[in-house]
């Protein structure tokens, strides 16, 4: 004969309830004198109001009133004050992916028959979603050099609406002039927001310099592990703040605590990796500078680099991203097995994790308003933690193989 073993759980318990409600309605005990450093991870799609009153009086607009999971937990808030924090922003929105976060500024912040500038050293994606807006939803897209400075004052029309940056931009490095843009821009009333995930928000602090809206991905030097997907959107004025947090609910995107727990996990160490970044590809960059196989580095902290007066007045460090033009002699297909050629320099997107990366570019297809100086081929590397010197061996033993006279 088998015993029934969930008869007790059959009687009520001294409340009156059975074990099955009651595991359901415990009180969640947050033990008093508990303390440790990580931030808790606060799991919610529901969350509870104390009684009708406190649900109605939400009010969307208001930061520090829980309203649903989708919109912030306390895991999510704390990572949003923290990243307001770093930029010397005031308001902080989180977002899937830093994609995404480009996305809602176009949603918050353009309707059909505005006008929008990009830069033509555009991130792709970015350059895809305006184009996008282009085709079908009436916005009007226009690409603009990065090199513009304060002329940006010539392509302003009435219904311009924002002007974004991008400082450098991440394949071609150019570095426009920020805060002659900024000033323009807002001299005429029209609002710019910078892609600022070159600089992790370390090096370079946009609201000093003007900007109205600071974009990150901070699927790079953020989370520093390869293996969180997120964005950011920090601004410092309340009804652009309004503007974004509005398109956002209304777009029902979300991030979970977890992802969140992750980024936090990784933020105390990200200046001390951002610096160890920027030291192996400045040692890189300056090395590769010497070899005849390539005809320009394209990195900002280098001469070579258009904008290179503009990252020395505005930056303060560089991290681990560079690009390097290889000479025109050698074929597209010879500087491709050069790269299959490396073992430690992995092919892949993104960046901002432990392990170097490397990534073709076809610069000419990438651009519509500037022409690319250059003949050769450009390919981008990104340096991880791996030993310097073991890059280095690496890189040289792939051109001596592929390139080599
Ligand atoms: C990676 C990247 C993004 C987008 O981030 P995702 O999280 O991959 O969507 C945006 N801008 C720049 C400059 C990036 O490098």
């Amino acid at each position: 004969m088998t015993q029934d073993n969930r008869k007790p759980l059959d009687t009520p318990e001294a409340n009156g309830w059975h074990w099955q409600t009651n595991i359901l309605h415990t009180d969640t005990h947050v033990p008093a004198g508990f303390a440790a450093m990580p931030v808790p991870v606060a799991r919610a799609s529901t969350v509870i109001f104390p009684d009708l009153a406190a649900m109605r009086a939400l009010d969307w607009k208001n930061d520090s009133q829980w309203r649903y999971g989708l919109h912030a937990t306390p895991t999510s808030m704390e990572l949003m004050r923290r990243l307001a924090a770093l930029e010397g922003g005031k308001h902080c929105l989180l977002f899937p992916s830093g994609l995404a976060a480009i996305s809602n500024v176009y949603f918050g912040l353009v309707k059909s028959g505005d006008d929008v500038l990009i830069p033509d050293n555009a991130y792709s994606p970015n350059r895809e979603h305006g184009d996008w807006l282009a085709e079908s939803f009436g916005i009007s897209v226009r690409y603009y050099d990065p090199m513009i400075g304060d002329s940006i004052g010539a392509l302003i029309q009435p219904n311009t609406r924002v002007i974004w940056l991008e400082a450098p931009g991440s394949v071609t490095m150019e570095v426009p002039d920020v805060p002659a843009i900024a000033r323009v821009a807002r001299e005429r009333g029209v609002l710019t927001a910078i892609d600022n995930t070159y600089s992790a928000g370390l090096a370079f602090r946009p609201f000093d310099h003007g900007v109205d809206i600071s974009v990150q991905a901070l699927t790079k030097y953020q989370s520093g592990g390869s293996d969180v997907l997120m964005g950011s959107v920090v601004t410092v004025d309340d009804t652009v703040h309004h503007r974004l947090k509005q398109a956002r609910m209304r777009m029902g995107v979300g991030v979970s605590a977890d992802d969140c727990s992750l980024v936090l996990r990784s933020l105390p160490n990200m200046q001390l990796r951002f610096e160890a970044h920027d030291r192996a590809a400045m040692t890189l960059a300056t090395w590769l500078g010497t070899r005849d196989e390539i005809s320009a580095v394209l990195h900002p902290a280098l001469d070579d680099c258009p904008g290179h007066a503009h990252f020395r007045r505005d930056f303060t460090g560089a991290g681990g991203l560079f690009s390097v033009v290889f000479d025109e002699r050698y074929t597209p297909a010879q500087v491709d097995a050069f790269i299959e050629g490396l073992r430690l320099f992995k092919i892949g997107f993104s960046w901002g994790g432990a392990h170097s990366l490397v990534v073709p570019y076809r610069v000419p297809s990438m651009r519509t308003a500037t022409p690319w100086p250059h003949k050769g081929a450009l390919v981008r590397f990104y340096v991880g933690l791996e030993d310097v010197r073991d890059l280095q061996a690496d890189i040289d033993a792939s051109l001596t193989a592929h390139l080599g006279a």
